[in-house]
Formats: C-alpha cells, sequence, structure tokens
C-alpha cells in the first residue's frame, strides 16, 4: 500500500510546520498565515484520507473536516480582531464558530461509538464511568470555579465553561469507543490523542483568560498538534476500519489495565474529599457526593452484568458438558442424571445397545464416515423413542434408551422397534451399510443407583455380544457367571505363575498310509483339585482378562522346544510340523509376530516346521490381525484357518487373509457317512481347497468309515481320535488304519 506511511509523513510535516510556527515573530502576519495553513491542511488532508483509504463510513470524517474547517474559519475572525482591529474581546464572533464546530465533531463520532454489532452495556458503562469520574474532576477544578466566579460576566461564565465540557462530551464518546468489546484501531487512538491535545489546551486557555491577563502563546502548540494529529487520524489505514477491527473481537471480561482505569475512576470521588480545600463548600459537597453515587450505582450494576454473564455461561457450560458433541445426543452424564430422576418417580426401563462390527466399518470406510453412520443412527434412534424417553450416546458406537416408568413387559417391544429402525441399510457416502446391534436390557428392580442399573444393562448387552444373540435381559446369574469367571480368571494368574499348564499333542496324519506328518499343540490345565481342566473351560476366561497373552507365549515357547527336541531325538520319524493354537487377542497385538520368530529362533526350530492356527472370526475383521498373519507368512510359517465353515464368511476371507491349510470343521466330519448336507459340504470344501492350492485337514475324525470316506472325497491329512488322542508324548511310529 502506497500511501500506508503517509500518516507519520504529516505527523512528521505537521510537527516541524508547528515548531516552525514558533520561530515567526509573534502577532506577525506570517505567523498567522502559517497557523491557518496547518490548521486549514489538516482539514483538507481529513478529505484526502477519505479518497485515499474509502472508508467504510465516509460520512464521519466529512464531519471531521467540516469541524476543522469551522476551527480555522474561527482563527481568522479571531485574527481579524487582534491584528486588524487591535482588541482581544472575549468572548465574541470567534467564538462561535470554535464553539459551533464542537457539535460538527461530535455528530462525527456519535456513529464511530453506534457502529458496533449488538447492545454492548458493559462497555457503555465503563465508560459512563470514566466519564463520570474524569467529568468530576473537571468540575471540582476548572468548571465549577469558573461559573461561581463572580467577577466576570455570565456569558464569559458560560463560555468559558462550554469549551472544557464540551472536550470532555468527546473524551467520554472516545472513552466508548475504548470499552466497546471490538479493538480499538490506530485511527481512533489519534483521535484520542487529538481530543486529549484539544481538552488540555481548551482548559488551559479557560484558566489562562479568567485568571490572568497574558495570553498563553504555549497553547497554540496543543492546539495546532490536535489538528495535526486528527488529519493523521485521516490519513491512518486503519480509518477504514470505522473503529471496528475486523480481525477479531476482545473477550467479553475486563482486561488488568480496565480494571485499573475503572478502579481509579470510581476511586476519585472519594479520594478527593482528601485534598486540601474541596470540599469547603456546599458546592464542592454535592457534587463530590452525587459522584461517588453515580460511580457506586454504575459499579453495582457493571458487577450484575457480570454476574448475568457468567450465569449465562454456567448455563451453556452445563448444556456442554450434558450433551455428545457429534450427535447432539445426552451424554453418558445427562442419561446417568435422568435415569437418576426417574428412578425415583417410578418404574424404569433402560436398553444399552452397542453395534456389532463397527470398528471394521471404521477400519475400512474411515472416521469421517462411521461419524456419520453413528449420526445417522443417532437421529433414527431419537426418532424412535417417545418424548418422555432419552436416547443418549454413551460413548463410540454405544447407544442408551431411558423410558420411565415403562415395566419389564414393555422391553421386547422396544428392542424390536429400535433394532426395526436400525435394520434399514443406511446410505453413507456411496456406501450401503446393513446395521445390527446388541441389546442389553434391564430394568430398576430393587435398585435407585443409576450405575447399578446401567451396570446391569451392560452386562445383558455383553452376554448378548459374546453368544451372538441379539438381546439379552439381565439376571442374576450373569453376575454370577460374571464373578465365577472373575476368580477363575485369579486362579488362571496363579496357575501360569506355579506352573500348571502342560501341553498335550494330537497327530495329524496322512492318508492312505496313517504316518504322522504333524501334530497339533494342545493346551491342558493340571489343576490340583479338579484334575486336568479342558482349554474350553478356561482359554475364553484368559482371553477376557488377557492372560492368553502370557499363556499363548508359553504355549508357543513351550511347543516350539517340544518340536526340535522330537527332531533331534527321532530324526525323519518325527513329525515335519508342529500346529499352535493362536487367539485373536494375540494376533491382535502388533508384537506379536516377532515373538514368534524369537520363539523358532531360541529353539532352533525352522519357520516351515511351525502352523499356527487361527479361527475366522479372528481375521474377519482384518486390521493389525491381518498384518501379523501377512508378517508370519513372511517368516516362513504356515497358516491354517482352524473349525473352518463355522465362522463368518468363509469363503470370502479367503481372498484377503493368507492361508495354507484349511481345518474342516468336526461339525461337517460328523455325518459325513451319511448323505446329507454335511457331506455335500464336506465334499464342496475339499474342491475349494484343492482348486485354490491349499492343504485341507479333517477334523474329528472318530471312526474308520468317517476315515474311508474322507479318502475317497479326496482328503489325505486327518486329525482325530480314531488316529490318536492329544497326549503328552505320541506314538509317531504307529500308522493309521484304513480299510481302503
Ligand atoms: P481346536 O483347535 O479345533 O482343537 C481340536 C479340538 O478337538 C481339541 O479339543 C481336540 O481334543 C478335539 N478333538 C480332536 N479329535 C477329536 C475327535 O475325534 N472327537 C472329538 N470329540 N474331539 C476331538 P481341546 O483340546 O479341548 O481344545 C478345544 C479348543 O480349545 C481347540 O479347538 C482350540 O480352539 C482351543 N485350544 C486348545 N488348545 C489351545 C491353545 O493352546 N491355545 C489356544 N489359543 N486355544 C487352544
Ligand atoms: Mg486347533
Ligand atoms: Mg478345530
Amino acid at each position: 500500500m502506497r500511501f500506508s506511511r503517509l500518516w507519520w509523513v504529516w505527523l512528521a510535516v505537521g510537527s516541524a510546520a508547528t515548531a516552525g510556527y514558533f520561530l515567526l515573530p509573534r502577532g506577525s502576519l506570517t505567523s498567522s498565515l502559517a497557523y491557518n495553513v496547518i490548521g486549514l491542511a489538516s482539514g483538507l488532508l481529513i478529505l484526502t484520507g477519505v479518497r485515499l483509504h474509502r472508508p467504510e463510513m465516509p460520512g464521519l470524517w466529512y464531519w471531521f473536516a467540516a469541524g476543522q474547517i469551522v476551527w480555522v474559519i474561527g482563527d481568522v475572525v479571531w485574527e481579524y480582531y487582534a491584528y486588524v482591529r487591535h482588541v482581544e474581546p472575549y468572548p465574541s464572533a470567534a467564538d462561535v464558530f470554535y464553539l459551533g464546530a464542537y457539535p460538527l465533531l461530535i455528530l462525527g463520532l456519535l456513529p464511530l461509538v453506534r457502529g458496533g454489532r449488538g447492545r454492548d452495556l458493559a462497555g457503555l458503562i465503563d465508560a459512563a464511568v470514566v466519564g463520570t469520574g474524569l467529568g468530576l474532576v473537571l468540575w471540582i477544578f476548572v468548571l465549577e470555579p469558573i461559573a461561581s466566579d463572580d467577577s466576570v460576566g455570565w456569558t464569559e461564565r458560560l463560555i468559558s465553561t462550554a469549551y472544557p465540557a464540551a472536550d470532555v462530551l468527546l473524551l467520554a464518546l472516545l472513552a466508548r469507543l475504548y470499552t466497546s468489546s471490538r479493538r480499538t484501531t490506530s485511527s481512533v487512538r489519534l483521535l484520542a490523542l487529538a481530543t486529549l491535545l484539544l481538552l488540555v489546551a481548551d482548559i488551559g486557555y479557560s484558566v489562562v483568560t479568567l485568571y490572568s491577563d497574558g495570553q498563553a502563546r504555549s497553547l497554540d502548540a496543543l492546539w495546532l498538534m490536535s489538528y495535526v494529529t486528527w488529519a493523521a487520524a485521516a490519513l491512518h489505514p486503519s480509518m477504514r476500519i470505522s473503529g471496528t477491527d475486523a480481525t477479531g473481537t476482545r473477550p467479553a471480561g475486563i482486561g488488568r489495565g480496565r480494571l485499573l482505569l475503572l478502579a481509579a475512576c470510581s476511586l476519585i470521588a472519594p479520594a478527593m474529599l482528601f485534598l486540601p480545600g474541596v470540599g469547603d463548600d456546599d458546592a464542592d459537597r454535592a457534587a463530590v457526593a452525587l459522584g461517588a453515587m453515580v460511580l457506586f450505582l454504575l459499579v453495582v450494576l457493571r458487577m450484575s452484568g457480570f454476574v448475568q454473564q457468567v450465569q449465562r455461561q454456567a448455563g451453556q457450560l452445563e448444556d456442554l458438558a450434558m450433551h455428545d458433541d457429534l450427535t447432539g445426543l445426552a451424554n453418558r452424564r445427562r442419561f446417568e442424571q435422568k435415569l437418576r430422576q426417574a428412578l425415583g418417580s417410578g418404574p424404569v426401563l433402560v436398553t444399552l445397545l452397542d453395534l456389532d462390527g463397527f470398528k471394521k466399518v471404521n477400519d475400512d470406510l474411515g472416521h469421517a464416515l462411521g461419524d456419520r453412520l453413528i449420526v445417522e443412527l443417532a437421529g433414527r434412534l431419537r426418532a424412535t423413542v417417545c418424548a418422555r424417553s432419552t436416547v443418549a450416546r454413551m460413548g463410540g458406537d454405544e447407544f442408551a434408551v431411558l423410558v420411565p416408568g415403562a415395566g419389564p413387559a414393555e422391553a421386547d417391544h422396544l428392542v424390536d422397534q429400535l433394532a426395526g429402525v436400525l435394520r434399514e441399510p443406511v446410505r453413507v457416502g456411496g456406501h450401503q451399510l446393513l446395521v445390527t446391534a446388541s441389546f442389553g436390557v434391564t430394568d430398576g428392580t430393587g435398585t435407585d443407583d443409576p450405575f447399578e442399573v446401567l451396570r446391569r444393562a451392560d452386562v445383558a448387552m455383553y452376554a448378548a455380544k459374546e453368544n451372538g444373540e441379539q438381546r439379552r435381559r439381565y439376571t442374576t446369574e450373569l453376575d454370577e457367571r460374571a464373578s465365577a469367571q472373575a476368580s477363575l480368571g485369579a486362579e488362571l494368574r496363579t496357575a501360569l505363575d506355579t506352573g500348571q499348564f502342560r501341553l498335550v499333542y494330537q497327530p495329524i496324519v496322512a492318508l492312505p498310509e496313517g504316518r504322522v506328518v504333524a501334530v497339533e499343540a494342545l493346551v491342558r490345565w493340571a489343576h490340583p483339585e479338579r484334575g486336568l481342566v479342558n482349554p474350553a473351560d478356561f482359554i475364553a476366561v484368559a482371553e477376557q482378562n488377557g492372560l492368553i497373552v502370557e499363556l499363548g507365549r508359553w504355549i508357543l515357547r513351550t511347543a516350539c522346544e517340544q518340536a526340535a527336541r522330537w527332531r533331534a531325538d527321532h530324526g525323519a520319524a518325527a513329525p515335519e510340523k508342529i500346529s499352535v493354537n493362536v487367539s485373536a487377542r494375540q494376533l491382535a497385538r502388533p508384537g506379536f509376530a516377532e515373538e514368534v520368530a524369537d520363539a523358532l529362533a531360541d529353539s532352533g526350530l525352522p519357520a516351515s516346521g511351525l502352523a499356527v492356527e487361527v479361527t475366522e472370526t479372528a481375521v474377519f475383521e482384518g486390521g493389525q490381525a491381518l498384518e501379523t498373519l501377512h508378517e508370519l507368512r513372511r517368516l516362513g510359517v504356515r497358516i491354517a484357518l482352524d473349525d473352518f465353515g463355522t465362522g463368518h464368511s468363509s469363503l470370502g476371507l479367503l481372498q484377503t487373509v493368507p492361508v495354507d491349510i484349511l481345518k474342516v470343521d468336526k461339525s461337517f466330519v460328523d455325518n459325513i457317512t451319511m448323505a446329507g448336507r454335511h457331506a455335500v459340504i464336506a465334499t464342496a470344501l475339499i474342491q475349494v481347497s484343492d482348486g485354490l492350492g491349499l492343504t485341507a485337514v479333517a477334523e474329528g475324525v472318530e471312526t474308520r468309515e468317517q476315515a474311508d470316506e474322507l479318502y475317497r472325497l479326496g482328503y489325505r491329512l486327518v486329525q482325530g481320535f480314531h488316529f490318536g488322542r492329544p497326549t503328552a508324548e505320541p506314538d509317531f511310529t504307529r500308522t493309521g488304519q484304513l480299510t481302503a
């Protein structure tokens, strides 16, 4: 911006000119000419500023320019009296112009002051405090002495008080600009300086003309600098934005500077009573008392405004704290609050619902779409329940619904309704998503504690999820089972620490000759009282409390060591591979592949001698589990899909998951000798496996007939009690029996 520096160029030129003015002989024509030129130049530069910067509100600058020029006219008139007619009348026609300029300046300032959006009561009060304080000082020290001076005529007194009074009015308007919630611009600050210079000069003039005969020429410096500064304000680029700085508003509170100013201004009245001479006459005392009262009332007003503001903000905060940001539904805290109220006044029905497979949506489609899904479902849930019900988002993909006054009989209806609206396909980002959820239902029987009610709903919901059911109602048995699991969990910890776990190995044999080509390692718990406990009774609990990670590490290491030892002891007769079951929780840990590599390295077993068995469900959701499988594959470890055919999306999974071995579940083997669905599936599975170049292992083969039939269908690897039960030291030399 070419003209952005102009304002201080003018400030420098104007100051120099003012200094130059004092070099000229006093009362000479050149000196008055210089005075008038500076004044006129200032007025014209204001107009120039408008042309250059094109302000939002040009009108006010025209008023300012008019005010300046009227002043210059006043100066000319005064000089006419002084230098042409050689009189110095006071008051004179010049005062008409001088005073007449004030309304113009005030008219200019008014739109600036009112320019802000909205009402700013606090700013107004602050301005009033400053105005009253300063006004009081002015009154006591300047106006009142002048006004009560009987030695001069009343017109003189009136005019002498009018100048400072008008200046104070100007200052009060500027104070209002300063105290508004908007930021003041440099231009406004220059305006304030100009007015301040004017005020000091006017007060000085009133005092000098009243109390001394002489003329203080030094006052001219103040007036001239006021002219110059006023024009500088118009030349400053920030004049464009009429007093408001568009870049931001000030915080509504009180800054430290303003607090000091306000405190000082409101203390002025009482402080003045300490000054000698003040309060000697009744008028002074009345003025001070009145000022103090007004200031006190203003402060009270300001404080009450504050209190209101704080209360309003507290309300807003509470609102924020009670609602979920994403969906606008009630949040957990609000829900607990509502539940507490409802429990106090009758029966309640609470259902907690958790979306199935939401994590997969988030992982596959991204969080943005996940969020949109949540928002859409939240809207549906809210639209479904009646007005007295509360729907809350408890976090993540978990929602809760509270129906006050509803009994257990209505539970099924409620869940039907909610599940119904969720079932409608959701269209987000070009995807059609089908959503299901698990519901846990409870009522407030026997408790008035909202946390207990929520806990019950939670227990029921988890039971539903665990069992793959849509809904579960809370019963005390759920708690008993949970507590039994908790104590089992603690026992497992001790079992691991005191070495109560064993591994047994079940042979996997090749048909038709029945050679043991591999073994599957299966864990057993040698319980001090209960004897050998099967994994079905504790693996799930170990998964839940996370102990499976440590237990799994032990199993892996033990199995690898055993396999390596067999190789050393039996040579070629040892099984080529050992198969180890790995649970979902182990796979989901980023460091798992490394653990496997370490176990192999430490035992000396080659990677090709190890297979890990994972279930379809463990890798169904993709993510880290899938990543781990790829890493294992890179190590050279084989991957087997266990219990194949019973899990999620069997065939689709084979496209994404790196698989070498399919372990066809026992349920398909059981009835294979009878024509029927199972036989058909077993046939299909061997074809798929051959087609994809995978190795199929048939599990749970208990009879020779089953083995014969499997062989006929094309199965070459089998595992089952018919070929050997899991034992600590299987016999590798024994060959299987096959009729064919
Ligand atoms: P799985 O991996 O499918 O293991 C095969 C299960 O079927 C074993 O039961 C085995 O004893 C049993 N089985 C084998 N042949 C027959 C048969 O002919 N008839 C019958 N009725 N059953 C047969 P187990 O050892 O009780 O293991 C059950 C499940 O526990 C395993 O199923 C596996 O999912 C899990 N599991 C076992 N050991 C471990 C382990 O070390 N780690 C992990 N994470 N899970 C394990
Ligand atoms: Mg297995
Ligand atoms: Mg299996």
